[in-house]
């Protein structure tokens, strides 16, 4: 090759390289089998910029594969195995052969680049492998990731947007039944749904410790959490268990558990509490942090 060739071909190499035209792939194919390491090189850096532009993975991959693992010059392999990793999951075939290479003996700079190429094929193909098991966890379908991302943002949960809609209904609805329930008003004006959150929240009232209550919904591994008391200054939740059915006792294990497993400290309050209840409260509010005299008891 004279000089010139050799010129105009390193120019073609850059040129195409900024092309982001995925069909410059076949001219750099050529490019790669030139006898100048130089235009080798450039091509190789070539066809990695290319993925980015859609460049047919497989071809691009089995034209990098030879220049990769045995080019005679350390430089083009490094530049050929940097633009294996950047196809990921199409340069699946060779993740062995650059780990190997990367565990080889002899410490070159190319060996480096072999390495951090290996991890990112072993990136691409473990997302690959995440992005299989997204699948609605209603009705099972497989989800895209718009659907994916707005249902985990939304509910911590993956539905499909089928499902996704028709819990945002089922939820609209229910907390209109719940608003519909609240129909006991606390010293303060605070509506609340039974005798015993009444209670409750006078009492918080009474001893001047602030409470949110029946706050927003939180879902904690799939579960709806809706906390019926949280003291912000305790960071303490209380949850009034007012019923005593079978069903409603295992969800109510359910969410103690996920509460103590989640570090959230939780104050659990019965009906057979309410009798005694001024006694039995500041006691678990005690135990928890809480101060009578800091909290204005000492005025009433
Ligand atoms: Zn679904």
């Amino acid at each position: 090759m004279d000089e010139t060739q050799h010129y105009a071909c390193v120019q073609r190499a850059l040129e195409l390289g900024r092309s982001g035209d995925p069909v410059a792939l076949g001219e750099l194919e050529g490019l790669l089998q030139k006898p100048s390491p130089e235009v080798r090189r450039l091509a190789a850096s070539a066809v990695g910029k290319l993925a980015a532009d859609g460049a047919d993975g497989e071809r691009a991959v089995k034209a990098l594969i030879p220049v990769a693992l045995s080019d005679r010059h350390a430089q083009v392999q490094q530049y050929a195995i940097k633009s294996l990793g950047v196809y990921g999951v199409a340069a699946e075939g060779v993740l062995l052969d650059l780990e190997d290479l990367a565990n080889s003996p002899h410490p070159k700079a190319y060996v480096c680049k072999a390495a951090a190429a290996a991890s990112r094929i072993r990136e691409a193909l473990a997302y690959r492998e995440e992005q299989k098991e997204k699948r609605c966890s209603k009705c099972n379908r497989l989800v895209d990731f718009d659907e994916y991302k707005r249902s985990i943002d939304h509910f911590q949960r993956i539905y499909c947007d089928h499902c996704y809609d028709e819990t945002c209904v089922r939820r609209r609805n229910w907390e209109t039944k719940v608003e519909g329930k609240k129909n006991l008003k606390t010293v303060e004006g605070t509506l609340v749904q039974s005798k015993g959150e009444k209670q409750i929240a006078e009492w918080l009232e009474l001893h001047d410790v602030v409470y949110r209550y029946d706050d927003r919904l939180r879902i904690i591994e799939g579960f709806q959490i809706r906390p019926d008391f949280y003291l912000p200054s305790l960071d303490v939740y209380i949850e009034y268990w007012g019923m005593d059915t079978a069903r409603y006792k295992a969800g109510m294990y359910v969410k103690q558990d996920l509460y103590m497993h989640h570090g959230k400290k939780l104050l659990s309050l019965y009906p057979k509490d309410l009798p005694e209840l001024d006694q039995v409260l500041a006691q678990k509010l005690q135990a928890l942090g809480w101060s009578a005299s800091a909290n204005g008891e000492s005025q009433c």
